[in-house]
């Protein structure tokens, strides 16, 4: 059955929704897709509904053509496994904990390695058994530190996770590119942009991992890539720990207030001349000072990048530092702060340190364990543009480690010698291999060839479904509004019926019921005493790419169909719309 602009539950409104950072969120909203309920939890709408089917209709297509299968675990999760697995409390505060009446501990999965681990162990036992593929579409939770732009980054939000067992890695390696293939085929059709990065394991443990992520500037992932070879890296790459926070001369930041000097920047620039030579040149003050990459060159040849920032301004830093960083921490990053109380500061310099434009904190100094023969060399001299725009929470976290960059802008590339380039992201899906980390936590073993017990080998795979509608539109928009793609659209078509008389309506259901007979989906705006202009203004914000509009026109036996994307209208006779549009 057609939907009926005259009866379907959906209110678009004139204004942008006061909290919508980005344009998906904002033309999310205003076209009646979602709605919020609180911060990061949205309500699917009917048409926005539809759209999010339609992406997993078309993930569920990808996912069966490699011979997943589908199944759905629940969302409420005992607490047990991922005891077992040490992510009860990697988790920290992003996960929702919870009792029931007789006070034991659950969780609201963020993510399910360990019910599909425990699940395959509860019903497999031999290597004839795998490879096995199994996935699900279902709804994930995490508090996350900052909830953004609607359903791009939710506490509530729908993901496909699949789940890879094999007896041995080649079998892994195997049921990964399976997997990337699939993630191929999948993006290329949700039609936007994407690049294929290398990505860091992050919490999940593992080696092998990628990351699928959409173009896009308002991304909270940054990534490098050579234009020469190809080469791509979330700059989360590496994860390694932080070193203890020592003062601007290395001593513990507990100790910061016996520093011997006043920590201005020329006694920093003369300490770090001192302390860390230069090979070509001498540090300087002011903006070259400013965020500028070193590379650390240890003494087996491997090279750490790192950057050097100098205390910014304050309200830069709490935008970017968000939720993770005291008052008093952020006060003392202050350039006035720095300058009138080096006690305050609380520097230290570690791999991956913070540095961006008016750079977000001091981290200057030496990590006391860097090892003997250690050399500094200079890296690209970066102020502004080229810093990294590096996010508390994604760079560096609670549990106290920096996720700290391989690469960086202005870095030769690892594969050529090019020059890295930067741009931002966001992550639509993620392929990892696992190994054995789960299956060993779980106890997850099979009976081999030779009748000895093996530990499988998983991988996990993950698509942000109801990321992806959102995704969708920041690759999809004008300044009217939304232009989906056709697999995902809410409708095939959209006609308007624009005008009074009587018979316009008549012939729009008619259309409407021989396009249903074709095959297409159909929204009719048969919206009585509705202005034409204002259904021209929804269909445009809707964003259904063939708008029908029958109007004036009909009574000559004409019609317009006009392209969403493109603008371009024809007229056609009423009697050849259905073949035109089939
Ligand atoms: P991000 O880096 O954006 O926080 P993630 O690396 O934590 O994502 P994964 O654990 O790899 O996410 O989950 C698989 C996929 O789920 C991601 O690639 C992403 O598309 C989606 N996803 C993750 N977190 C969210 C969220 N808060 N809201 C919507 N989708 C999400
Ligand atoms: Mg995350
Ligand atoms: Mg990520
Ligand atoms: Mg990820």
């Amino acid at each position: 059955m057609a939907l009926h602009m005259s009866s379907l539950f959906l209110r678009t409104l004139r204004e942008d929704p006061a909290d919508a950072e980005v344009p998906s969120h904002r033309l999310l909203v205003r076209a009646g897709y979602i709605r919020r309920v609180s911060p990061g939890v949205y309500t699917w709408l009917p048409l926005g509904l539809r759209v999010l089917r339609n992406v997993e209709r078309i993930v569920r297509e990808e996912m069966n053509a490699i011979g997943a299968q589908e199944l759905l675990f629940p969302a409420l999760l005992p607490k047990e496994p991922f005891e077992a697995t040490g992510r009860w409390t990697e988790y920290g505060d992003n996960i929702f904990r919870l009792q029931d009446r007789k006070g034991a501990d659950h969780l609201l999965g963020p993510t399910h390695e360990e019910m599909f681990t425990q699940t395959v162990k509860d019903l497999y036992s031999s290597y004839k058994d795998l490879p096995l593929s199994i996935y699900q579409i279902q709804t994930k939770y995490r508090d996350e530190a900052r909830p953004r732009a609607g359903v791009l980054r939710g506490r509530e939000f729908v993901m496909k996770d699949s789940y890879s067992f094999d007896v041995d890695e080649a079998g892994l390696d195997k049921s990964y590119q399976l997997h990337r293939d699939a993630y191929v085929r999948i993006f290329d059709r949700l039609g936007f942009h994407y690049v294929i990065v290398q990505a860091m394991a992050g919490a999940m443990g593992g080696s092998k991992s990628e990351e699928f992520l959409a173009t896009a500037e308002v991304g909270e992932d940054t990534y490098v890539h050579c234009t020469s070879c190809g080469f791509a890296a979330n700059v989360e790459a590496v994860r390694v720990p932080a070193p203890d926070p020592v003062g601007w001369d290395g001593v513990p930041a507990a100790h910061a207030e016996d520093t011997p000097d006043t920590p201005t920047i020329e006694t920093l620039v003369a300490h770090l001349n001192e302390r860390f030579p230069r090979d070509d040149r001498a540090w300087e003050a002011g903006d070259t000072l400013k965020n500028v990459l070193v590379t650390l060159v240890h003494p087996d040849g491997t090279r750490e990048p790192l950057a050097i920032g100098l205390p910014g301004d304050r309200e830069v830093d709490e935008k970017r530092l968000g939720a993770q960083v005291e008052p008093a921490e952020v006060e003392a990053f202050t350039e006035a702060d720095f300058a009138a109380n080096p006690a305050l500061v609380k520097g230290y310099i570690g791999p991956g340190a913070l540095g961006s434009e008016g750079s977000t904190g001091i981290r200057y100094l030496l990590d006391p364990r860097v090892a003997e023969g250690t050399r500094w060399v200079t890296g690209a001299d970066a102020p502004g543009q080229h810093v990294i725009d590096l996010v508390a929470g994604r760079d560096f976290t609670a549990d106290g480690t920096i996720e700290a960059a391989e690469v960086r802008f202005g870095d030769p590339c690892p594969n050529c010698d090019h020059v890295l380039e930067g741009a931002r992201g966001i992550e639509m899906g993620h392929v990892f291999q696992l190994g054995t980390k789960y299956a060993e936590a779980l106890d997850l073993k099979v009976l081999d060839q030779n009748g000895k017990l093996v530990t499988v080998v998983m991988g996990s795979y993950g698509v942000g479904v109801s990321r992806a509608v959102a995704c969708v539109v920041e690759g999809n928009y004008d300044e009217s509004g939304i232009i989906w793609p056709r697999e995902l659209s809410p409708a095939d078509v959209h006609i308007v019926a624009a005008g009074k008389d009587e018979a316009l309506f008549v012939k729009a259901e008619e259309i409407a019921r021989e396009l249903e007979v074709q095959g297409l989906s159909v929204l009719v705006d048969d919206r009585k005493g509705v202005s034409p202009g204002v259904k021209f203004k929804d269909s445009e914000l809707i964003g259904v790419p063939t708008i029908l509009v029958i109007g004036r026109g009909l009574a000559e036996g004409k019609v317009e169909i006009k392209d969403r994307r493109s603008g371009e209208r024809r007229e056609v006779a009423v009697d050849d719309v259905v073949a035109a549009l089939t």
